[in-house]
This record gives C-alpha cells, sequence and structure tokens, in this order.
C-alpha cells in the first residue's frame, strides 16, 4: 500500500521529560556528557518506535534537538556569533543557548503564536557561513539502523532568514545568498544517503502576510533546492494559518508535496484548485498539533471529503496540522484524571493512532475497517457524543448569562472616574507600588505544596500564608510604599490559581509542552462553560487590607491571560470562551470592591499573545479581547480603582486598543529602554495614568537610588508627574528579598528625591 499518513514532528523532551533531567544535571556537572546523548539517542528511537507502531508511513528524523531546532540550524549553517567562536561542541552549543561566563546568551523568543521560545539566530555579512551536516546526517543514520526509513526535517532558508536578526544592521534576506548553497551543499550530501529521500522543509513563515520582496524569493529558492538531486523529493510545511501566497509559487516549482493546516488555516482549501492543476501531493493537516484534544473523527472525515471534491485522493496524505512537540507526551500517565474528562484528550501518542485510524477510514472505508479499528472508531464517536451532551461542558445557566450579559463597561468617564478616585484615595504624583507578588521563598512553596497533599491542615496553611502576607505589609509599610499588595503567597501561578477555582477547566498530572529548553510548561485547560461556584480571592485580599491602614490593592489575572495561558477547548470560539471567563471575573471585581477594596489590577500578561498571524484577523481579536477585559471589570464603580499590568515595553502597535482598555493606572515593562517606548504613550495623547517599570527585575541585580532617580527623571520628560506612578517592571515572586528589600527601598528613596526637587 502506499504511504498515507504523516507526522510533521514530534515532541522530544521525554514523556517522563528525560531529556529536561539529563541537561539540567549535566549542566550542573552531576553527569558527562556522554550520559546526555544517550538519553538523547535512547529517546529517539522510543519516539521513532511510537510512530511506526502506530502505522505512521512518514517519520522523522533530525525533529529531535537537544535544546531547540533553529539553534540547530544556526550551527548546521555554521552561523556562530563572534563572541562563541572560540568554542566548539557541546561547550559552543549550550553557551549560545544559554550563555557562559563570559558571554550572554543569544536571544530567545516566541515561535510564532505558540508557547515554543526558539534561539534567534545572529548573523552577518562578514561571517562565514560553512556546511556542518554532522546532526542530520547522523540522525537519519541512526533511524536508518533501527530500521526506520525518515523523512528529514529541515527549517527552510526563507523561515530561518526570517527569524534572525543580523548584528551588522541590515536586512537578513540579503544573506540568502550566503546560506542557499549551503543548504544545496547538505541536499548534495543528504542525496548520497539512499536511493530515495524525502525532505521536509518548514516554511511556516509562508503564514505571515509577507512582502512582495520575500514572496518573490520564494520561486527561486524551491526550484533550486528541489533541482539539486533527482532522489531527493521535497515536500514545503507551512503550519498556524494559511499560506495561500506561497502556496500559488510553490506549485510552480519542482518540489514533491506541500503542507497545510487545515485547522488554523481554513483559507488554505482556496488553494486546493491550484494544487488540483500541479503534481504536488497534498499534505494534509487535519489532526492539531497544537491542543489536547480529541480529533471528532466523523468530522475529519467530512473536512477531507471536501477536500477529495478537488484533489483526487491518491494525492492526499494525512497529517498532523503542525508538529506535536506544542502538545504533552501521552495520557497514560494522567492516572489520577476524572475518566470522562480524560476520554475527551488526545496527547502526542494518541494523536498517532488517530492519524493512522483517519488515514485507514478515509483510503480504505469503512467497511474495510480491521476489528481494532472498528472498536476504536466505535470509541472516538462515544467520546465525542459524550463531549457534546456532558453536564460537566454544557451549562445552560453560564450560557444564557453570558450571552445576555450586556454591560460592557464601567460607569463613568475616565476624566470623572480618576477626579473621585484621586480624591477619595489620596494618593501623591509619582504613587508607589508593586505589581503584585513577593518573593516565592521555599518556606512557601513547600507550606502550598504539602497543603494539596494533605499533609498539613488548612489552619496550619492559613497560617502560614497569613504569617508571610504579614511580612509583607510591614515591610512595605516600613518602606514607605504607598498602595500596598499581599504578595501572593497562595498562587504558584497566575493562571492556574484561577483555574483552579473555576468550574470548567482542568488540569494535568504529565501534560508537560516545552517551553524552551529543558524549560516545560503544564498549561491548564479549559472544557466546559466557565463558571466562578464561589469568590477566589476575597479572604485572603480581605485579610491582607485589615492589617493596613494603607490601600491594599486585589490582585487578579484578566480574562485574556487566563485563555491565552490555557489550552482552550475546541468546540467554541475563543471569543465566546474568553466572554465566559470575563463574566466571572466582573463577579470577584464587584465582591473585592464591597469587601472594601478601593484598587483592583486585572494582570493582562498575555494579551499580546493572542495576536492573531494575519493582520487582517487582529482587528477581530482586538475587538474580542478589548471587550472582554472591559467586561470583566465592568462591575466596578466610578470610584474604584482599576489597574492593568502587561509584562511587555512594544506598544507602538497597540497603543490605541490599550487606551480602549480603559483601565485607570496600567503599570508595564519598560525598565530596559530608558523612556524610549514610553514615547508612543505621549504622541498619541494617551490620557490614563502609567507606571513605567523603573527597575527591571528580571536581574538579581539591586538598582541603586541614583539610578532610579534617574530613571524616573527620564520617566518625567515624557508624562507629567501627575500621570506616573513609580513601580518594578514586574512580579517579584522569582527574586529573593535579600535583592528585593535593598532594590524596593531604593525605589521609594528615589521618589522622595525626586518629589523634594520638584516641589523646590
Ligand atoms: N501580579 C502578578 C505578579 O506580580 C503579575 C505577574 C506577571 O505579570 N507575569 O506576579
Ligand atoms: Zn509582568
Amino acid at each position: 500500500m502506499s504511504k498515507k499518513n504523516y507526522i510533521i514532528g514530534f515532541p522530544r523532551i521525554g514523556e517522563q521529560r528525560e531529556l529536561k533531567k539529563v541537561l539540567e544535571s549535566f549542566w550542573s556537572k552531576q553527569c558527562p556528557f556522554s550520559d546526555v546523548t544517550k538519553v538523547a539517542s535512547q529517546l529517539k528511537e522510543k519516539h521513532w518506535n511510537y510512530q511506526k507502531d502506530a502505522g505512521i508511513d512518514y517519520i522523522s528524523s533530525n525533529d529531535f534537538s537537544l535544546y531547540d531546532n533553529i539553534l540547530d540550524t544556526s550551527i548546521m549553517l555554521n552561523a556562530i556569533p563572534k563572541r562563541f567562536q572560540n568554542l566548539k561542541d557541546e561547550e559552543l552549543y549550550f553557551a549560545m543557548a544559554r550563555g557562559n561566563e563570559k558571554n550572554v546568551a543569544m536571544e530567545m523568543t516566541k515561535w510564532f503564536n505558540t508557547n515554543y521560545h526558539y534561539i534567534v539566530p545572529e548573523l552577518s555579512l562578514e561571517d562565514n557561513y560553512k556546511l556542518n551536516s554532522q546532526k542530520t546526517i547522523n540522525e537519519y543514520n541512526e533511524a536508518k539502523k533501527l530500521g526506520i526509513k525518515t523523512k528529514i526535517n529541515l527549517i527552510g532558508p526563507i523561515t530561518f532568514l526570517a527569524l534572525s536578526k543580523r548584528v551588522d544592521r541590515g536586512d537578513t534576506y540579503e544573506l540568502l545568498g550566503k546560506i542557499l548553497p549551503i543548504y544545496e551543499d547538505l541536499l548534495r550530501n543528504i542525496a548520497k544517503l539512499d536511493d530515495e529521500i524525502l525532505v521536509q522543509i518548514d516554511e511556516p513563515i509562508f503564514v505571515k502576510d509577507n512582502e512582495l520582496k520575500v514572496l518573490s524569493l520564494i520561486k527561486s529558492v524551491y526550484d533550486k533546492l528541489a533541482n539539486v538531486s533527482a532522489n531527493i523529493k521535497i515536500i514545503v510545511t507551512t503550519y498556524f494559518e494559511h499560506s495561500n501566497e506561497a502556496t500559488k509559487i510553490l506549485v510552480n516549482t519542482p518540489i514533491w508535496g506541500i503542507g497545510l493546516d487545515f485547522l488554523y488555516g481554513d483559507e488554505n482549501f482556496k488553494s486546493l484548485e491550484i494544487i488540483k492543476n500541479s503534481k504536488l501531493k497534498l499534505i494534509a493537516g487535519v489532526v492539531d498539533g497544537r491542543n489536547i484534544w480529541k480529533n471528532d473523527i466523523e468530522k475529519t472525515i467530512t473536512l477531507l471529503k471536501v477536500i477529495e471534491k478537488t484533489i483526487p485522493k491518491e494525492k492526499i496524505i494525512i497529517s498532523s496540522s503542525s508538529s506535536l512537540v506544542h502538545t504533552p507526551f501521552s495520557l497514560k500517565y494522567e492516572v489520577n484524571m476524572d475518566k470522562e474528562i480524560k476520554n475527551w484528550l488526545s496527547y502526542a501518542v494518541e494523536k498517532l493512532d488517530e492519524i493512522t485510524l483517519i488515514s485507514k477510514l478515509f483510503f480504505n472505508g469503512k467497511e474495510n475497517l480491521d476489528k481494532n479499528s472498528k472498536i476504536a472508531l466505535e470509541a472516538n464517536k462515544k467520546a465525542s457524543k459524550s463531549r457534546k451532551t456532558s453536564a460537566l461542558i454544557h451549562d445552560n445557566a453560564v450560557q444564557d448569562r453570558v450571552k445576555n450579559f450586556e454591560k460592557f463597561s464601567r460607569d463613568g468617564k475616565y476624566k470623572d472616574r480618576i477626579k473621585i478616585q484621586k480624591n477619595l484615595l489620596g494618593y501623591q504624583d509619582l504613587a508607589t507600588t508593586t505589581i503584585g507578588s513577593f518573593p516565592q521563598t521555599p518556606e512557601i512553596r513547600k507550606a502550598r505544596r504539602e497543603f494539596k497533599k494533605g499533609n498539613i491542615s488548612n489552619e496550619i496553611y492559613e497560617r502560614e500564608m497569613k504569617d508571610y502576607i504579614d511580612d509583607c505589609i510591614a515591610f512595605q509599610e516600613d518602606c514607605g510604599i504607598e498602595i500596598l499588595v499581599h504578595g501572593e503567597p497562595e498562587r504558584n501561578d497566575m493562571v492556574e490559581y484561577f483555574g483552579e477555582q473555576l468550574k470548567g477547566y482542568g488540569f494535568s498530572q504529565n501534560g508537560w509542552v516545552q517551553s524552551y529548553g529543558s524549560r516545560c510548561v503544564k498549561p491548564p485547560f479549559i472544557y466546559g462553560d466557565i463558571s466562578r461556584p464561589k469568590p477566589m480571592t476575597i479572604d485572603w485580599i480581605t485579610y491582607a487590607q485589615s492589617k493596613t491602614k494603607k490601600i491594599m490593592k486585589g490582585m487578579l489575572t484578566g480574562p485574556i491571560t487566563i485563555l491565552n495561558w490555557s489550552f482552550v477547548r475546541d468546540d467554541k470560539p475563543r471569543s465566546e470562551v474568553s466572554k465566559q471567563i470575563a463574566v466571572a471575573l466582573s463577579d470577584e471585581v464587584d465582591d473585592l470592591q464591597n469587601a472594601g477594596i478601593k484598587i483592583i489590577q486585572v494582570d493582562e500578561a498575555a494579551f499580546k499573545e493572542g495576536y492573531p498571524l494575519r493582520n487582517d484577523k487582529i482587528k477581530i481579536y482586538e475587538n474580542w479581547a478589548v471587550r472582554d477585559f472591559k467586561i470583566s471589570v465592568s462591575s466596578a464603580r466610578i470610584e474604584t480603582q482599576i489597574h492593568t499590568h502587561m509584562c511587555y515595553s512594544e506598544f507602538n502597535d497597540i497603543i490605541e486598543t490599550i487606551e480602549n482598555m480603559d483601565a485607570d493606572v496600567i503599570s508595564i515593562e519598560t525598565a530596559r529602554s530608558g523612556n524610549e517606548l514610553l514615547k508612543i504613550f505621549k504622541q498619541v495623547g494617551y490620557k490614563q495614568e502609567v507606571g513605567p517599570g523603573v527597575y527591571d527585575i528580571h536581574s538579581p541585580r539591586v538598582p541603586s537610588v541614583d539610578e532610579i532617580t534617574k530613571q524616573i527623571k527620564l520617566l518625567l520628560e515624557v508624562l507629567p508627574k501627575n500621570q506616573l506612578w513609580i513601580n518594578p517592571d514586574c512580579g517579584l515572586k522569582t527574586r529573593k528579598w535579600k535583592e528585593v528589600k535593598p532594590s524596593l527601598k531604593n525605589m521609594v528613596e528615589a521618589v522622595k528625591i525626586v518629589r523634594n526637587e520638584l516641589s523646590n
């Protein structure tokens, strides 16, 4: 039978995070590097076998990585920044990723709209690039020895350049002439490996709105690459959105196949007609590579039949929508999960079975299914049906309330609100505050852990948290900070804390997804209609307020951040899920103000992360995201001051959207840029109050009084004193008390100095 199903790439961290463990042990010098390579080989073998046993036809090599596959590509091209050029092998590799005693690491940033971070290549015209094909070739041979013939995964040259930066200024695409011959060389080496070889070249940059200049590169690049050797078949894969502009060009090149995402790139359907008229195979991404829901197989077959109306069956190959690196490994470790909920989920390993089942069903027909497949199909139907009807998911009361919820903004205009608030709250110009969390000490982490396990009583737990809150308050009062926070000791994570208390939210035990290098996150998941069975923060905040005469800020995480840092149900639009969260939060805001809390901060740390990849979709996102932030605080009375916090510095493109959120005060992360990034607020005549971080909390360094004084003065060059708040640039939970205490004292001292100077 011809080969019919395909995986773009597989997770590499290991089902028990084996790679993480051995890497971290190596970095802390507890094992030799040979241990790392040993574990890596074992993992690769295991991962290949998982795919083989599931019946996957196209299994990849070179999708594994010890840290990041963009970094691997830099190594492959010998694109090594000058500061690391004296190093070699693993020392070089990990220094590039993590820095060393002498040199800072290369920058890291998010891979498209996922939470995976890649290492940003640093390029320059004067550097000499040359081929290092070792990893690519070895990994292919490694699999071959095990009897598995793989396709070879590469990051495409256009995407590589798009994601790189030039250290010598200038356009990265100017370097195509240096890089492309290396890719050709590599393909020549690959061609020697076997009679016929498939090479998958990832070009996800094709799903963005590319300039014509970029699109004009595609034809010549892929004409060249596809002509290197007659025994290489090239597949260009794109994902996360449609790539119609690029597809139009690719059909006129001699590549063998094209991979399109039909789940996140609806518009790809528009390309079917032109693909039909070409020789291309279509790798149809129909099983979600970046979410955890079981595929509704009947629905997928319907989708494939739509494709089949244009593309003949023999040209279709069934695939994951993207690499499965964005999903957790296997459900088998979810032993504590509610059975009904677990039955709706599918992690990477389970997705393999879905893909093979879909392909059997689609190509051979239901009547020709073997017995096990028939059973699997029935089970799948049952699970889909249960998801459509389960009372755990569908809550009519929530749906009705949210549908009819029409309080889209709070009462009063900003200019009227702020007068009343200033009067009532009585804070001075350059008011001092912090972003919410104080250091998470080993003791409070332990208390939370033990409490969760049931090892300590509620009383003991509460006492410990309250003692910590008392300490936070005492320190802030002593230090002279004006608007206090309780320190967030009860929260291990700003999303998980709320997720655990909201109905409709689930948690996994082993749902780890690689975020960067050895770091993994375990996002909670929203499976059902969201509601708030009871207040979530009131007890802690009112306790804290009762211990001080100063104003205590209430702390919430905003709807968009909760959404963007969770796996979200796929049976409802994100905008609807987000509105449900917002409505639940509006009740919390109301409860807080009724309990006497006068300032409430609603954090939107991940607001920017939700931005769509295509410009024409941005407005839609902004509309509902702003709507839902506003809904979440719509219950706030005129005199209740609403703050928000965002962990960004770049606001140029979104400043009007930020303004539309209508928060009274926003604290932002501009500490590292002097006052440059604040200027946009002045340019657009931003009215609300702003707290630009005056020092960088991401570093253990204690900023001096002098330094902060200078920073405040810089801010005053841009915005007037009565519009400015003074605070660190993010929460302090990752810092140590010994850094936080002197830093905040210096901050308060600096404010005093500046106020003095201003009043003279
Ligand atoms: N209030 C949160 C904290 O201080 C905000 C965290 C964040 O912005 N990432 O920890
Ligand atoms: Zn922050």
